[in-house]
């Protein structure tokens, strides 16, 4: 991973700065969109809460969690989370390729939605921050939004994709990526991708519905923890994701015999 250290101060001007100039207006109260803008603040407390509510599902002794896609811990997170969306006052749906997609409709109907969102299945003994955090603080910013009645022009959706961590399946689907073949292949559940995608609610027979083409999402955006420790040693809290580690796995047999070099 590649990652420029941006101080807060920069990153709040920049994305303030951005939306204040690009799409944010206040109902009501035209000439003042910046000024309300810049003041928006989430929630810190009711957005730790939720983590931990979160990490109730799958949790393991160690107080991690091990929420495989398409398990049963999985599957109840997801009700969990479309619950708060719900709470939240956006449209729920769940696409093809099992996404989990909440809407918040816009001031505007012809520009393209706005997506934040991440994933909240985990690797086997996973954390409580990865993914999670993306998700509940996308949820988080579009509770702030109603609350403080912020006005998009563009759609805002948030979307929890389906099995991240074991083939970024409702990515990919997304992209335009996932083939076909995949939907065969096993998943640390137990169930293939294609058994896993039914199982929480999505439909393999239609997955070119959940595929979206150029222009047709306005921006994406994830907040994301550290997948290292640069900007904690730096002190920097933020930085922008310029590139990241591309995983390849092979399965590799060699024949011959052991010896004493191996
Ligand atoms: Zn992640």
């Amino acid at each position: 991973m590649s990652v420029k250290p941006m101080t807060r101060r920069e990153f709040t001007l920049r994305t303030a700065g951005a939306a204040a100039g690009a799409f944010v207006s206040v109902r009501g109260e035209p000439g003042q969109a910046r000024q309300k803008s810049t003041t928006l603040r989430v929630d810190g407390d009711r957005l730790n809460r939720w983590v931990k509510e979160l990490s109730v599902f799958g949790r393991t002794p160690e107080g991690g969690v091990s929420r495989v896609a398409f398990s049963e811990a999985d599957h109840q997170a997801r009700s969990y989370v479309r619950r708060l969306l719900e709470e939240a006052g956006l449209d729920t749906r769940i696409d093809a390729a099992g996404n989990l997609i909440g809407r918040r409709t816009s001031s505007d109907p012809l520009f393209p939605p706005l997506w934040t969102g991440s994933h909240i299945d985990s690797v086997p003994e996973g954390g409580n921050y990865d993914g999670n955090v993306g998700s509940l603080a996308a949820i988080e910013v579009v509770r702030t939004l109603q609350e403080r009645s912020v006005a998009l022009r563009h759609p805002l959706d948030v979307v929890i994709f389906s099995n991240e961590e074991g083939g970024k399946t409702g990515s990919r689907a997304v992209s335009g990526e996932l083939e076909r073949r995949e939907l065969e292949l096993p998943t640390a559940s137990g169930r293939t991708i294609g058994e896993g995608i039914r199982f929480i609610g999505g439909d393999p027979a239609r997955l070119d519905e959940a595929r979206r083409g150029p222009g047709e999402i306005a921006a994406f955006l994830e907040l994301h923890v550290e997948q290292g420790g640069i900007l904690e040693q730096a002190g920097v809290d933020i930085g922008v994701v310029e590139g990241i580690v591309g995983i390849r796995r092979w399965n590799v047999k060699v024949q011959g015999f052991a010896n004493h070099a191996g």
